[in-house]
C-alpha cells in the first residue's frame, strides 16, 4: 500500500490549489484562502476529496455558497468525488487572514482588521481602524453595519471619507 500516500498528497495538493480559487461572495477581490476560511484538505478512506472549510462566523449566509463553489471548483480540476467539511473547531479568527489579504481589503477601501486582533475584532472590542485611504487613525463609526453585515461603516475625520470596516458579527 505505499503507493497510497504520495497520491493523497498529490490530490490533497490540487484540491487546495483548486479551493484557493474561490472567492470570497461578499468581497470579490479576497479568496477563501486569503480568509483562512479554507483550511485543509484530504483523501478521505471511500475516496472522496474531502475539503475542511471554517465559516468567519457561524451564521455566515455566504457559507452555503462558498461549499458549492469548492466544489465546482474541484470538479472542474478534475477531482471527482469532492466533499467539503464545515469545520467549526477551532473558531475561525481574523489572525487567519493572509498579510496579502490585509492588503487587498485596504486597496478596496476597506479597513482591515488589526493583525493580532483575533476574536477581539469580531466583537468589536479592537482598537478603532485606522483610515484605508490617508492611513490616519483619527476615525469614527458611522454604523454598526456598512454594504453587508460582514462590515461596519466608517468616517475619516482627517480626509472625511467614509470607509468600510471588515468585522464579522
Ligand atoms: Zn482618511
Amino acid at each position: 500500500m505505499s503507493g497510497l500516500a504520495p497520491a493523497g498528497d498529490t490530490l490533497r495538493a490540487a484540491a487546495l490549489a483548486a479551493a484557493a480559487t474561490v472567492p470570497d461572495p461578499e468581497i470579490p477581490s479576497l479568496s477563501i484562502a486569503d480568509l483562512g476560511v479554507l483550511r485543509d484538505a484530504r483523501l478521505a478512506e471511500d475516496g472522496a476529496v474531502e475539503v475542511d472549510i471554517t465559516p468567519t462566523y457561524s451564521g455566515c449566509p455566504a457559507m452555503a455558497m462558498i461549499a458549492f463553489e469548492v466544489e465546482a471548483a474541484l470538479l472542474r480540476a478534475g477531482l471527482p468525488r469532492p466533499r467539503v467539511r464545515t469545520v467549526l473547531a477551532p473558531a475561525w479568527t481574523t489572525d487567519w487572514m493572509t498579510g496579502e489579504a490585509r492588503e487587498k481589503l485596504r486597496q478596496a477601501g476597506i479597513a482591515p482588521p488589526p493583525p493580532g486582533a483575533g476574536r477581539a475584532a469580531l466583537l468589536g472590542l479592537a482598537p478603532d481602524p485606522a483610515c484605508p485611504r490617508c492611513a490616519s487613525a483619527d476615525t469614527e463609526r458611522l454604523s454598526e453595519f456598512g454594504t453587508t453585515a460582514c462590515k461596519s461603516l466608517w468616517r475619516c475625520r482627517a480626509c472625511r471619507e467614509p470607509f468600510d470596516h471588515f468585522k464579522c458579527i
